[in-house]
């Protein structure tokens, strides 16, 4: 049986992955968290005592216990998710960007260039990086798409940072014949996805008669891909992914982010008979605020490098997947409110 160590599998993408890993795929996973504010144990409730499945808590910048878990697990693939991802974040405090995205990344690679030197000549390794669009800047309104080699052009902390560790990881392929490959997607939306993003925030303020923020106009595009969709590429990247490859990863779903407030909105309309006081529909809601420092006005991916070598295509549409997204959340409010206060991670902890 393979083992794959995915970093980062109690956040939002990550643990997709995991979930999809173990009860898809029956693989031996370890997952690395450092059970930072957006990772979530509760998201691994579905899989915690599958005998296949290891948790260890951790920091991807400890060289110790990442040696550790390479020597121990002698893992056959990495799967790297574990990063700082929110940009808002990044833009008020870009110093744990700059640790755990390069740094931290930096380390992983050293601990798995050692690791795969141990390895008997002809053994089977990859390191797999999951990256973002936004490495690659702003289309601006030039009808474009990402390619894989589109020039990098990062404009927030947060990208900076992970072009940053993508230019590591090709490095690495490249000097050191580390077997490497990359994924880059787009905006990804689902259950799970800690409230401070856009989706899980304007439903949850929604339906608590809060103001729904739009940054500017909301004129911006982005795509968006269902978060299951994106755990099933990146396992068939990691799986199947040539070295030293880069895939783009996206959903053909463009929108602008007013437009996806809007949806939101027309679908709580139609799912939520009581109404928070005061407004006759959800839109009603909608607030303008001063746009965000450098917000790029349009990503969008070419993905067709990936669906032609490897077969993937997504499975939902914008509209199934943010019906399926929105019901989740009305299923799971306790879930919402719990990651909120960080009542979980303490428990988990035992602090
Ligand atoms: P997330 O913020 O939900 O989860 C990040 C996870 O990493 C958390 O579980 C956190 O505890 C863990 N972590 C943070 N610092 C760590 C450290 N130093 N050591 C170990 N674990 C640490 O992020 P996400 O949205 O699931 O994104 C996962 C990856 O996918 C990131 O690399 C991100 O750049 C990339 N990505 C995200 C999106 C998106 O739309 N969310 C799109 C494209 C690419």
């Amino acid at each position: 049986m393979k083992t794959v160590v995915v970093t980062g599998g109690a956040g939002f993408i990550g643990s997709a992955v995991v979930r999809y890993l173990i009860n898809e795929k029956n693989l031996r996973v370890i997952n690395l968290d450092k059970l930072t504010y957006a990772g979530n144990l509760d998201s691994l409730v579905s899989v915690e005592q599958h005998e296949n499945y290891i948790f260890e808590h951790g920091d991807i910048c400890d060289q110790e216990k990442v040696s550790k878990i390479f020597s121990e697990y002698q893992p056959d693939i990495i799967m790297h998710l574990a990063a700082e991802s929110h940009v808002d974040r990044s833009i008020d405090g870009p110093e744990d960007f700059i640790q755990t995205n390069i740094i931290g990344t930096y380390n992983l690679l050293q601990c798995a260039r050692a690791y795969y030197n141990s390895l008997p000549e002809g053994a089977s390794f990859k390191f797999h990086h999951i990256s973002t669009d936004e490495v690659y800047g702003d289309l601006g309104d030039s009808g474009a798409m990402f390619t894989e080699s589109s020039s990098y052009d990062p404009s927030s902390p947060y990208s900076a940072s992970k072009a940053s560790s993508d230019h590591l990881v090709r490095a690495w392929g490249r000097t050191y014949n580390l077997p490497i490959v990359i994924t880059n997607c787009s905006n990804n939306y689902g259950p799970y996805h800690f409230p401070e993003k856009l989706i899980p925030l304007v439903i949850l303020n929604a339906l608590e008669g809060k103001d729904l923020p739009v940054y500017g106009d909301g004129s911006q595009i982005r795509d968006w891909l269902y978060v299951e969709d994106h755990a099933r590429a990146l396992v068939e990247v990691a799986m199947k992914g040539q070295n030293g490859a880069t895939y783009n990863i996206g959903g053909h779903n463009e929108m602008t982010n007013l437009d996806v407030v809007k949806l939101i909105c027309a679908t709580l309309d139609r799912k939520v008979s009581i109404k928070p006081s005061g407004i006759s529909q959800f839109s009603d809601l909608i607030k303008f605020v001063a746009d965000r420092p450098g917000h790029d006005v349009r990503y969008a991916i070419d993905a067709t490098k990936i669906e032609t070598d490897l077969g993937w295509v997504p499975q939902e549409t914008f509209e199934t997947g943010i019906e399926k997204t929105i019901q989740w959340y009305l299923d799971n409010l306790d879930w919402c409110s719990r990651v909120q206060s960080g009542v979980y991670q303490r428990e988990r902890l035992g602090a």
